[in-house]
């Protein structure tokens, strides 16, 4: 019997995905607006690419496929995209991988801030691929506070947690 699953953060793979890349375009427009930052053209591509699905993608794979569409591209371009997207927390990076994945939080209300610093939890399935942005207040809290109290200044706070996803534990 299918365990119960409370607050799955996976999103069901016959879900409207064309409506995942639109907002994640449409938040990443707005956030580059506020801030005064351009995202050129090719800034926009690689993010669209970056959302391709839910799972994370290696910058060769990301070369490849702007050199499909627009035959030679030099790999710093895609890099430099790349570094940007990330600098602006539209993009996360996951070492584990070595692959990016669209950031799920620009759209809420604090940009996936705590404490002005963006925070990225990550729950990485090893089976199917798809890796999940989670957030949780009370580990947000947790880390605030254990940083706090050894008065640690925390520069990057990715977290990623590798396991199975409830579809693939069936
Ligand atoms: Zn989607
Ligand atoms: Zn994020
Ligand atoms: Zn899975």
């Amino acid at each position: 019997m299918a365990k119960q699953i409370v607050d799955n953060p996976f999103a069901p793979p016959g879900h409207d995905h064309a409506s995942c890349i639109l907002a994640a375009l449409d938040a990443a427009e707005a956030a580059c607006a506020r801030r005064g930052e351009r995202l050129t053209p090719l800034r926009r591509r690689v993010l669209e690419l970056v959302w391709r699905g839910h799972r994370p993608v290696g910058a060769y794979d990301l070369l490849a496929l702007l050199q499909d569409e627009r035959g030679r591209v030099a790999p710093p371009t895609v890099y430099r995209a790349l570094d940007f997207l990330c600098g602006q927390g539209l993009v996360h990076r996951l070492d584990s991988l070595q692959a990016f994945i669209g950031c799920g939080n620009t759209g809420d209300d604090r940009g996936g801030r705590v404490d002005g610093r963006h925070v990225a939890h990550f729950l990485i399935c090893q089976d199917c691929g798809v890796a999940v942005e989670v957030r949780d207040g009370q580990l947000d809290g947790a880390i605030s506070g254990l940083a706090g109290r050894a008065g640690f200044a925390i520069a990057d706070e990715t977290i990623e947690l590798s396991g199975l996803c409830a579809a693939c534990r069936d």
